[in-house]
This record gives structure tokens, C-alpha cells and sequence, in this order.
């Protein structure tokens, strides 16, 4: 059995990874990096058969348009095939923006779509004489780990969370010979999520107390929902902007694979949704909490939310989620500084930063090795893969592959 990383292997983005055993040929994920310029994995090989996506994020899904071009057989859950068309159009959409050649058509997005079956949330697929079955993976609603059992039982992960959020349960680990693991915060530890979570509503009241408004930049899918169901019993008016419109609409479509369908329910029943650009201006008249994307500041409607409330000593603005190096998120928390269309300002409101990451952290990257019981652990999408290797070690053999290198088990 050969596994062979397309890219995401030594750093997080573009993951995809072909998986070959004898006469299958499967791959799992197939993902861009949406930076400036993008990053893209290398190409397909040919003569993939099945081809499994495991969430909706770009870094997983952005070049699955490409997989479907020589035939293959596309899977996921029924929320991720539903999220994949957003996500996917809006790529488009991005690319065209600002100027970068898309690596694939419109035509190739419906050619994806007819051919991505939805699978249930532990369902099976087989894949010529072998089977892959999905188990849950916590993160965002639809991620699914991929437990491949060929001549060896192979566990892809894709990206995890152990402990349950107000969106997903945790994960569902099982038993494994080789567990191909992600680890993005190999070396890292998240801060207990019921302290963030306190620590953000006292945060937003005391701004919305002095007469202030909060500006919640936030990735469309997920946090911005997470986000919406952690200050729903505050006594708010919370506006919701952008993307994360229509992801709230495929959520409640598909409530029931919701940790609480009905907290969802009363959540979204009581944010107020800007219909058009129009409404923005009554946003920030009436809102005491705006939630929009881009979650790094870097475009989307948090840009001209900013313009007002960046002024206002006031206000604040509380970022959520990773914020990479050179975006204006990682700008404003360690310069204070702030770049839209070429100026440079420093904004005068308050700026804090909460760590609501879908990720797990280091021990918890340790626990499901510990408990998938493998004799291999193959450790992808990370880029300090080292630390966590080191630790590993003691108990397992570990594998750190490179881009375009086949891995022999
Ligand atoms: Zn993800």
C-alpha cells in the first residue's frame, strides 16, 4: 500500500492524498489555499476511481471541481455536498475578484455535483472489493473522518475537534492500523472553551454597555454560527452579513445532524439577516453585534463595517479564529494597524482576540492516536509536525511525509 501527499502534508492548505492498494486507487480531499497569490496541491494522477472529501473548507475542497474531469466517483456527507456548491461558486467568484486564473469552470462545479453522492453520517461506501466507511469528526457540521479497510485499515481524518461544540459533537474515533492524522496545532493547547466563551459575552456587554458596538469578523461556515449560538441567550440584537446568510440557511435545512437542532433554531430566529447592501447602514444603526465574514479582515463586508466602527473608541472589534501572517486580522492584534484599499490606519476601538478554533490541540492529537490503537501514525497538514511527532513517538511509529513522495506501509 502506497500513500502519496499532493500537497498539505508539511503545512496547513491544499491538502489532498491519493491512497493505492493493489488495484485501487483513491483519493482523499482535494483542497487550494485561498492566500494571495493561492497555493494549489499538485495534479491528480490518473486512474483515481473513488475520490472522498471530508469537510467543506477550501484547504479540502477548492480543486475537487478537478477530480470528476476523468471520471471518478466523488463522496461526502449530504452537508458538505450541499455546502461544496457555495463554497465552490464563491471561489469562483474570488478568483475572478482579484484577478487570479481559476483552475477550473463553472461547468466543471456542476460536473462535481452530479457526480458527489451523499453519504450518511457512518455510512459505507465500497470501492472495488475494499470499503470505506465515514465516522464523525467533530470540527464543523458534516466533517467525517474516512476509515479505509483494504489490506491495511487506514483512518484519514481530515480535520478534528474532540470536544463537542455548541454546533457539532466531538468526534467518534475507531480502531485503525495506520492513522493518517492532521496537525495543525501540533505543540498548541486551546484555553478551556467555557472560559473563551464567558470571556467573550462579558466582553461584548461591557462594550455594548457603554453604548459601543462589536464587530464579530468570523469564517462563514461554522464560527459565524458558533458564534451566534454562544451570546443567543444575551439580550442582543445581533446582525448576521455576508456568506454566512446562506450557510445558516443549509444548516437549518439540515438541523438534525446539528449537536441541538433546536438552539440553532431559536439562535437564528432571533438574529436579524442584512438582505442587501442597502440594510448595511441600518446594521450599524441598530446593531449591537455585527457577524459577518471575512474572519481575517481581509475582504467581505467586515471591511465596510469596519470603516465606522474602527473610529469609534466605543466599539470594538473581537476576532475569533486564526488570522494569518500578513492579514489585516494578525495586523490589528500585534501592530494595531489596519490596511484597506493601499491606507493604513490605527483604528481607535478595542481589540481583543478569542481562540474558538474547530481544531484540536495537542494533547488532544495525542488522545486519538492513543485511542484508534494504530501501529503507524502518519502526521499531515501541520507545519510543526516535529513537536508533536517527538511525543508520539514514545508510543508509535510516526511518519512525517513530504509533497510528491510516495509513503510505503
Ligand atoms: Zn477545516
Amino acid at each position: 500500500m502506497e500513500l502519496r501527499f499532493l500537497g498539505g502534508a508539511s503545512k496547513v492548505g491544499s491538502l489532498g492524498m491519493t491512497l493505492t492498494d493493489g488495484p485501487r486507487k483513491l483519493l482523499f480531499d482535494y483542497g487550494m489555499t485561498p492566500s494571495d497569490p493561492p497555493e494549489y496541491p499538485l495534479p491528480i494522477p490518473p486512474g483515481i476511481t473513488h475520490a472522498f472529501i471530508s469537510h467543506a473548507h477550501l484547504d479540502h475542497i477548492g480543486m475537487a471541481p478537478l477530480i470528476t474531469r476523468d471520471g471518478a466517483n466523488a463522496f461526502a456527507t449530504h452537508m458538505t455536498r450541499q455546502l461544496a456548491e457555495l463554497m465552490l461558486e464563491d471561489a469562483l467568484k474570488v478568483a475572478r475578484l482579484e484577478g487570479y486564473p481559476s483552475q477550473y469552470s463553472n461547468h466543471d462545479v456542476r460536473h462535481l455535483l452530479g457526480r458527489l453522492r451523499a453519504v450518511e453520517p457512518e455510512g459505507t461506501v465500497s470501492v472495488g472489493g475494499a470499503e470505506v466507511s465515514l465516522t464523525p469528526a467533530g470540527h464543523v457540521p458534516g466533517a467525517t473522518m474516512f476509515l479505509y479497510r483494504g489490506s491495511r485499515d487506514v483512518l484519514f481524518t481530515g480535520d478534528v475537534q474532540s470536544h463537542p461544540t455548541h454546533l457539532v459533537g466531538g468526534w467518534k474515533p475507531v480502531p485503525c492500523d495506520v492513522l493518517v492524522m492532521e496537525s495543525t496545532y501540533a505543540g498548541k493547547e486551546h484555553e478551556d472553551r467555557a472560559l473563551t466563551e464567558e470571556r467573550l459575552r462579558q466582553s461584548v456587554m461591557a462594550v455594548v454597555d457603554r453604548g459601543g458596538q462589536v464587530l464579530l469578523p468570523a469564517f462563514a461556515m461554522g464560527r459565524s454560527q458558533e458564534l451566534m449560538m454562544v451570546l443567543e441567550d444575551l439580550d442582543l440584537e445581533i446582525w448576521i452579513d455576508g456568506m454566512a446568510r446562506a450557510v445558516c440557511d443549509i444548516y437549518d435545512r439540515n438541523r438534525s445532524v446539528l449537536r441541538d437542532p433546536r438552539a440553532f433554531k431559536r439562535a437564528l430566529s432571533r438574529v436579524e439577516i442584512v438582505q442587501e447592501a442597502a440594510e448595511r447602514h441600518d446594521a450599524l444603526r441598530y446593531a449591537d453585534v455585527i457577524l459577518t465574514p471575512s474572519g481575517m479582515l481581509d475582504g467581505g463586508p467586515s471591511l465596510f463595517y469596519l470603516g465606522t466602527i474602527a473610529k469609534d473608541p466605543k466599539s470594538a472589534v473581537f476576532l475569533s479564529g486564526y488570522q494569518v501572517e500578513g492579514s489585516n486580522g494578525r495586523d490589528l492584534v500585534e501592530k494595531g494597524t489596519l490596511t484597506v484599499g493601499g491606507v493604513t490606519v490605527r483604528p481607535t476601538c478595542q481589540v481583543e482576540k478569542f481562540d474558538f478554533s474547530a481544531h484540536a490541540g495537542h494533547s488532544d492529537l495525542l488522545e486519538l492516536a492513543r485511542q484508534t490503537h494504530p501501529k503507524t501514525v502518519v502526521l499531515m497538514h501541520g507545519d510543526q509536525r516535529e513537536v508533536l511527532r517527538a511525543d508520539l513517538e514514545k508510543e508509535f511509529e510516526v511518519i512525517l511525509p513530504t509533497e510528491g513522495t510516495g509513503t510505503e506501509l
